[in-house]
This record gives C-alpha cells, structure tokens and sequence, in this order.
C-alpha cells in the first residue's frame, strides 16, 4: 500500500507528545514543592503509623521506660524551612546519633587526617560495643560511629579537662540543633550506673596507646553526650546543617566547614545504621544515623536533612518506623542521588 505523507509527521508528533509527558513527569516527581514535601511526610505518618513492630532499648534500663508511641517527623530545607508531621515535641536521648556531631567537631579542630590516623574510618563489621574490634585490630581501625571510636572521639574533644571537653561537645551538638540542649539526667544516671562494658573498652584503648584522655572521665563524657535531649525538629536541624555544607539554614550560623561535612557523610553512609548500614543505603542512597533512643537522621545533601523520632527498634538497633518513613520519603520526592534520568 502507497504511505500517506502524513503518516510520519503523525507519529513524529506522538513521539514527541510522549516524550515531553514523561521528561514532564519526571522533573515534577524530583520537584520539591511545599506541597510535595508535606505530603511525602503525612503519607509516610498514615501509612505507618499504626506499625506495632520492633521494641524500645532495655540495656540502659531507663530506656524501657520511654513512651514507645512517640511518633514523629520533620524534615528541614537548606533554605531553611520546616516540616514536621506527628510529635515533634516530645524528647528523647539522641544516644549514637551524637556520635556523628562530636565525629565532625574533631574532624573540625583536628583535621580528617588526625581521625583518620587516631581512630580510624573504616566499619568494623562488628557489633556496636565489640571488644573483640579492639582487640582484633589492637585499637587500631574503630570508627567514630561505634563504641569504641566514639570512647577515643569524645577523649579528643577540645579542652583541657573534663568539663571543658563536656561543654564543647554540648555546644557543638546544639550549634547543630540551632538551639541551647540539655542533658536528660534519667537517662545519663541510669547508663551512667551501668556502663562497665563501656569502661572496659575505653580501658582496652588506652591500654593500646588509642584513648587520648582519662578512660573513666572520657567514658562518662561519652555517656553524658549520649543523653543530651532532642525532639524529631532538632534532629532534623541538625542533619539540614550537614546537607547544607555545616551552616544551619536556620540559624544561618557557620558550625562546622564544607570539608568537615564532606568528611562526615561517608563515615555515616558506611557505618551509620549499625550491622544494617549496608542495607539502608541500599533501600535509601543516603548516609543517615540512628540511636538506641529511637532517633534517626538521614541526610539529603544540597537539598534537606530529615529525622524521625519512634522508640522501638528492630534486631539491628534501628528505629523500625523511622527507617520505613525515611525510605519512603526519599522514594515519593525522587531524591536518591543514585537515581538519574539518562541523557536522552
Ligand atoms: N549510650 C549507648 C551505648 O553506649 C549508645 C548506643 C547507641 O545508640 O548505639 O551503649
């Protein structure tokens, strides 16, 4: 059969049709409007809300005690605006999440080399609070993020004595928040009471020559860090001050360098999720870092940090809630930076 003249043009006129829909749709999905953005976070609420998995902490027994209903979300611009879904009011003890902020202000002062060579950077592969890492690598190759590097990181802390290195680490980590933080005296005194594990391996570290300050003070300095009290908002904060190269788009004060940031994130994407770390960055693209209090906080960089507050934890030490929200957020908004649109 002889072709029409106007076949081609037609189908031409179709293809292009479909194209300029699906690039459309595309660039919306990775749009992130205020609309966008709250409805990522109320879906994530009413969809999970109602999840009765996982269970709070009870190795720091007042732990146990935490309303494990808290529930919330917040999610925090690099321009500075604020989201937030459910409780954001409600504290808890930030726990390891700290680890991360005491990690940059050392990387800050010291320089990543210092760290690098000091504690190392490296995932052990081990449980959180294993002595066996220690012993394996005699102290050496501990990292920020677990036990033991944590131990070291809180003994460099700048000052001369324990209170000095106690106040910076509190400044540093509300400097982050964009707010004056406290301590939540329960909970420090309850692990405080308890942490002979902890003692053990800041022992074992100075034994190796990897502990830069007294093993006793420096523990409790680590375990008083470990319980300064946050909400989801502050969380939130203090991961949009990482994705905004260490300026708090709140605040709009200088806390830590671009370089210090860039320094942190990856010890985060390679060991901020405990054992999980792996697992999480394969269902989410981006470093993030949770807490046995039940906080989580993730970093989008250059777009937004975003952090959820629920209590119980799954086998890993992981907020069960939290790292479903947070995945899912990520996914709605189009913002795994591993996921890119082909040049056509
Ligand atoms: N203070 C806790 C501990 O040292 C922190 C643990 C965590 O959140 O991973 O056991």
């Amino acid at each position: 059969m002889k072709k029409s003249i106007f076949t081609i043009p037609w189908r031409m006129i179709t293809t292009i049709l479909i194209l300029t829909l699906t690039i459309s749709f595309q660039l919306k999905a990775q749009t992130l409007t205020k609309e966008n953005i709250q409805k990522a976070l109320d879906d994530a609420y009413n969809k999970f809300k109602d999840l009765q998995e996982g269970k709070n902490a009870d190795y720091i027994k007042e732990l146990a005690n935490v309303d494990p209903n808290i529930f919330g979300i917040a999610l925090v611009t690099t321009d500075g605006q604020v989201y937030t879904k459910g409780d954001i009011t409600s504290m808890v003890s930030i726990q390891s999440v700290s680890k991360v902020f005491t990690m940059a202000k050392d990387i800050e002062d010291l320089g990543p080399q210092a760290i690098q060579d000091k504690i190392g950077v490296d995932a052990t592969g081990m449980r959180f609070n294993s002595i066996v890492a220690v012993e394996l690598q005699k102290g050496k190759e501990i990292n920020p993020l677990v036990n033991p590097g944590a131990i070291a990181a809180s003994s460099l802390m700048a000052g001369a004595d324990s209170a000095a290195k106690w106040k910076n680490i509190l400044d540093i980590h509300s400097a982050f928040a964009g707010r004056q933080l406290s301590l939540n005296w329960p909970v420090y005194v309850s692990e405080a009471g308890d942490n002979l594990r902890n003692q053990a391996i800041a022992h074992l570290l100075y034994a190796y020559g990897r502990m830069y300050f007294d093993p006793v003070q420096a523990t409790d300095i680590y375990t008083k860090q470990c319980a300064i009290n946050v909400n989801a908002q502050d969380l939130a904060e203090m991961a949009a001050t990482l994705a905004n190269g260490g300026v708090n788009p709140v605040t709009k004060k200088k806390v830590v360098s671009p370089q210090t940031v860039m320094y942190t994130l990856p010890v985060m994407a390679t060991a901020g999720l405990y054992d999980d770390s792996g697992i999480w960055l394969f269902n989410s693209g981006i470093p993030a870092k949770s807490g046995v209090g039940g906080g989580l906080l993730a970093v989008c960089p250059g777009k937004f940090g975003i952090a959820v507050v629920s209590p119980p934890l799954d086998a890993a030490g992981n907020s069960v809630k939290a790292q479903k929200v947070i995945q899912y957020v990520i996914q709605q908004l189009g913002v795994n930076p591993y996921l890119v649109q082909p040049k056509q």
